[in-house]
């Protein structure tokens, strides 16, 4: 995306003022939304630009079926946002998380839009993220939390939990799973066993005040839960129960302590879901025994003689729709390129992230959520970078070698930790614009007009604008007897190695 300056600190006072002004405006906001996620909203809604329907139906790309995941990335010269987000195509289900979303977006840019004026010289950055966790089959707990950065050492996070039932078509409510969840019997043992995971955790037992965690369980309904196959997760915001210190809580309740309270239905549905985590396990294994075994890189540095090298690179997929698109056309060129994923994209996308890698062309880390990275401070930072990596390595065998910063923002923490990382920066020297025209004639000019030897370019797995334009800028570019290489190969060839940035 955009070559975004990097991010100076600001003097104390403004930082407070603004800080100040845009913490109240969100509470405010937030608070008076809260929980609302469930309630209709008549704002326009952030709807996912693609759906799904022209992919072949046999092939369930996702690794969690039955859900995709949309990414969203704007940016102007004072904010950007990624905003992270699964949907069904079933509107019951994607609707209330849409809400959710539309809330989030519009505090974001009304507190912008008040402290615009005031601020000089940093960027505000709206994330949301998104949590995936299988209950059993097809039914999911989804966990988004949105991080608001105004200013100052760090943002301000919100969540919602969604229980989704793709079978039903509908969100799981608490009295699905629970008989009575309103009695006074159930908060009892709820209460009970929370005091057991409280007593025993050092850094909760001293900090937590155990009467605020009773008055918000009177109203267990109302409260953020969330749901694996062999837990029920009782979540408390930044402040809520204790000091800011010890962040937001969650309080992970084993499901068999609350066994004599869950519905038949559910008792069945959580035996189900023992056999698929088996299921799923024995599968990884052998996934991952095979990657191993076909790991046998030969990019090899051939031995084109002329030198006019160019790296393509391509960002925030991988793309169940766009990225096989681009992968068929570099393969017509005979073409190598970057692809720089998103780690939470690789994680939902595993299979479409192997055919990258096992197509020769590199895979690359981009973050997992594509947080503008000066807003972060040094644990998420590092959380960001090494998850990616992690997903990356799981879904193709290969560890990346290279990263690069969502909106081209970084500053010294941000190098420091891709050194510790074993990463090199790669910026780029060539910007597409595809994200921004969305237009075939456009990306094929700018791309054309710009490209050099030893260029990097950069453009987008996720718009189908690009995949339309790009096998006319192959054509013209190798016309001109230009090859495509990968990052690696390009800094190979120009003798750079080390964090960069390149
Ligand atoms: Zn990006």
């Amino acid at each position: 995306m955009r070559n975004f300056k990097r991010v100076k600190p600001l003097g104390w006072l403004a930082l407070c003022s603004v800080l100040l002004i845009s913490s109240a405006i969100l509470f405010l906001f937030v608070n008076h939304t809260s929980f609302a996620g469930k309630q209709s909203s008549n704002v326009k809604g952030v709807k996912p630009v693609y759906t799904f329907k022209n992919f072949s139906s046999d092939e369930e790309l996702s690794n969690y079926p039955g859900l995709h995941l949309h990414t969203l990335i704007e940016g102007t010269d004072t904010y950007s946002m990624a905003i992270n987000y699964p949907f069904t195509n079933i509107s019951t289900i994607d609707q209330p998380i849409i809400d959710w979303i539309d809330q989030q977006k519009n505090a974001f840019l009304e507190t912008e839009e008040e402290i615009s004026s005031q601020k000089k010289r940093f960027i505000s950055h709206l994330n949301i993220q998104v949590e995936t966790n299988i209950i059993t089959k097809n039914k999911y707990n989804i966990i988004l939390s949105a991080y608001h950065y105004v200013g100052g050492a760090n943002g301000i996070t919100y969540k919602q939990s969604f229980a989704i039932d793709i079978d039903n078509e509908e969100h799981i409510e608490l009295n699905d799973i629970f008989i009575d969840p309103n009695s006074e019997s159930f908060k009892e043992k709820l209460l009970h066993a929370i005091d057991n995971i409280i007593e025993n955790n050092n850094e909760y037992k001293d900090t937590i005040d155990q009467n605020l965690v009773q008055d918000r369980m009177q109203d267990v309904e109302n409260s953020m839960w969330g749901l694996t196959k062999d837990s029920f997760t009782i979540y408390f915001d930044e402040y809520e129960v204790g000091p800011g210190a010890i962040g937001a809580v969650e309080l992970k309740i084993p499901i068999n302590h609350l066994e004599s309270n869950i519905t038949n239905e559910w008792l069945e549905t959580f035996e189900l879901a023992e056999e698929i985590a088996e299921r799923k396990k024995v599968e990884e294994e052998a996934k991952q025994q095979e990657s191993f075994e076909s790991e046998k890189d030969q990019t090899n540095v051939s031995d084109h003689e002329n030198g006019k090298y160019i790296a393509l690179t391509f960002d925030d997929g991988p793309h169940p729709d766009v990225t096989p698109r681009i992968l068929d056309t570099l393969n017509e060129y005979n073409a190598k390129a970057t692809f720089f994923m998103l780690g939470l994209q690789a994680e939902y996308y595993p299979a479409l992230a192997a055919e990258v890698a096992n197509q020769g062309h590199e895979v690359a880390n981009h973050t997992y959520n594509h947080t503008d990275l000066t807003s972060l401070n040094h644990d998420q930072l590092i959380n960001e970078i090494v998850t990616t990596n992690n997903k990356i390595e799981q879904a193709t065998g290969k560890k990346p070698t290279l990263f690069r910063p969502p909106f081209g923002s970084y500053n010294e923490q941000v190098i420091n930790v891709a050194e510790q990382n074993g990463l090199s920066i790669i910026l780029w020297s060539v910007d597409s614009l595809d994200w921004k025209n969305r237009d075939l004639s456009t990306i094929y000019s700018t791309v054309t007009a710009n490209a050099s030897v030893g260029s990097t370019v950069l453009l987008h797995d996720i718009h189908p604008t690009t995949a339309d334009a790009l096998p006319e800028v192959l054509e013209t570019l190798s016309a001109q007897g230009y090859h495509f290489v990968t990052v690696s190969e390009l800094l190979n060839i120009q003798g750079k190695s080390g964090v960069g940035p390149f």
